[in-house]
């Protein structure tokens, strides 16, 4: 029997941190390990890093500081304190994380984390530990599958990894350096973890992967399946009621998977499709391989095949040679898409990637004022779509309690948060529910028919 102890586990960055903190915390439970929210309490903290951009790099210095505190606090009640440095990261920084932080105990990239309970129980006897090399051995095979238990303190809506890293080499991007080549799970691996999560009570499964949509794994017949074969079979799975995945790249949105936006009701109608740019010039620069009409031809594609499809996006300003034209190309094709959301950033020069080495990059104050001026050009159009909503009927999946008593959140098919009074039994139930009001960041709703949600939640059971 494994001595009991406590692990903190803190996530930066994507999903894919997320999910792969949730398969850590399932890896070390084996080993005694139970999770605790509390750093202080913590006899590991693992620091699960970000490396898309330089803040969310220096971000995890400044909290490490912060942790090496509490470490030589607990350290001097004679209660020892492990630190380790995991993800993105840990992959690109590898031991130089340990000569700059001497506090880490140990670092593991994003391919090798199955590992940790091996690596700490060396790490216990005195070694510092980094392991960054990428496994022959299936990681995802070797992980453990979660407790019924943790995946019902996660909530009702879970996040599964089906594909990771990218053959692209978009010029600005640590990805494929960070997380390797392309890689897809096999269907029957997905489908029986997917299949663990509905019956521990998730309704809501968000496939996630750097370019989700390049997704090729082996079908349960041995034959390639694409994104669109996968969410077609996933989507009989008893008990599953939303689909949804991210994210995506414009070249790898096929006719199958564009088919399956039309076809499967539990695919849920809104997709984030990044961009990156709305010029020409530009997306040639950042070695996207689709030009701004490639992108709008996609969504007119989609918008065919499922008429209420909303979008949403990734943009960045202030890419190396980016004029002022360049910029108003992109804010013309903020207003042409008419997003539903969108995440914007200002280009970050990443240490290794051919952008950082390219000439005229853009002055700091310019990248701030673009951003500025898109941001308001995202949020106008973000209001606009979700005032369309006041005083119409949304399908909403309550997810958890709100803020106030009596409250709960969901999420609308397109993803907006919405409030509404309903009674705590209603969680994990899709609810019709008339929007009364539009805020900055949620709508706010009451139910419809109340009488209608045991035969909903019946028919998606
Ligand atoms: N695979 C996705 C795609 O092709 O668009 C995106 C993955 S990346 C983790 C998420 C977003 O971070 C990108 O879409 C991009 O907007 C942003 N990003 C990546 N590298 C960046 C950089 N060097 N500077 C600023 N933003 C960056
Ligand atoms: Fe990065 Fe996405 Fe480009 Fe891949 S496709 S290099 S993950 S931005």
């Amino acid at each position: 029997m494994s001595k009991p102890r406590k692990v903190h586990i803190k996530s930066f960055g994507c999903q894919m941190n997320v999910y792969d903190s949730h398969r850590m915390a399932d890896t070390l439970a084996p080993a005694g390990f139970s999770e605790t929210a509390n750093t202080e309490d913590a006899d590991l903290v693992i620091l699960n890093t970000c490396h898309i951009r330089e803040k969310a790099a220096e971000k995890v210095y400044s909290e490490i500081g912060r942790i090496r505190v509490l470490k030589d606090a607990a350290a001097a009640q004679g209660r020892p304190m492990m630190i380790a440095v995991a993800g993105c990261m840990a992959q690109a920084e590898g031991k130089e994380i340990i000569r700059r932080a001497a506090s880490v105990d140990l670092v593991v990239g994003s391919q090798n984390y199955h590992r940790l309970p091996d690596m700490i129980a060396r790490a216990e006897r005195g070694a510092k530990l980094v392991d960054t090399e990428f496994p022959v051995e299936d990681k995802f095979a070797a992980l453990s599958a979660p407790r019924r238990a943790a995946i019902r303190q996660r909530g009702i809506s879970s996040f599964v990894t089906v594909q990771e890293g990218c053959d692209k080499f978009c010029t600005f991007c640590v990805v494929p350096y960070t997380r390797g080549a392309e890689v897809s799970r096999p269907v029957k691996q997905i489908v029986a973890e997917v299949e663990r999560l509905v019956n521990a009570g998730v309704r809501e499964v968000t496939l996630i992967g750097q370019n989700v949509n390049a997704y090729h794994g082996q079908s349960e017949d041995g034959a390639p399946a694409t994104l669109g074969k996968l969410l077609r079979r996933l989507s009989a799975v008893p008990g599953i009621i939303r689909l949804r995945y991210t994210t995506s790249h414009p070249r790898d949105m096929d006719h199958d998977l564009i088919r399956a936006h039309g076809e499967l009701e539990a695919l849920m109608p809104y997709v984030h499709l990044p961009v990156q740019s709305g010029s020409d010039r530009m997306l040639a620069a950042m070695n996207r391989r689709h030009t701004r009409d490639d992108y709008l031809a996609v969504i007119d594609r989609l918008r065919a095949a499922r008429s209420d499809l909303a979008f949403s996006s990734d943009f960045i300003v202030g890419f190396p040679g980016e004029t002022e034209e360049d910029f108003q190309d992109t804010l013309a094709l903020v207003d042409e898409v008419g997003f539903a959301g969108a995440y914007s950033f200002m280009y970050s020069a990443r240490p290794g990637t051919p952008a950082a080495e390219m000439g005229d990059q853009v002055a700091p104050e310019s990248k701030a004022e673009r951003l500025q001026r898109l941001q308001a050009a995202i949020t106008r159009h973000q209001r606009a779509f979700n005032a369309a909503f006041a005083g119409r009927d949304l399908d909403v999946l309550l997810e958890k309690p709100g803020k106030l008593p009596g409250q709960l959140v969901g999420r609308s098919p397109y993803l907006q948060a919405v409030q509404v009074m309903a009674p705590h039994s209603l969680i994990g139930q899709i609810a019709p529910v008339t929007v009364t009001e539009v805020g900055s960041n949620s709508l706010f709703g009451a139910l419809t028919d109340e009488t209608r949600v045991p035969q909903l939640a019946a028919a998606g059971a």
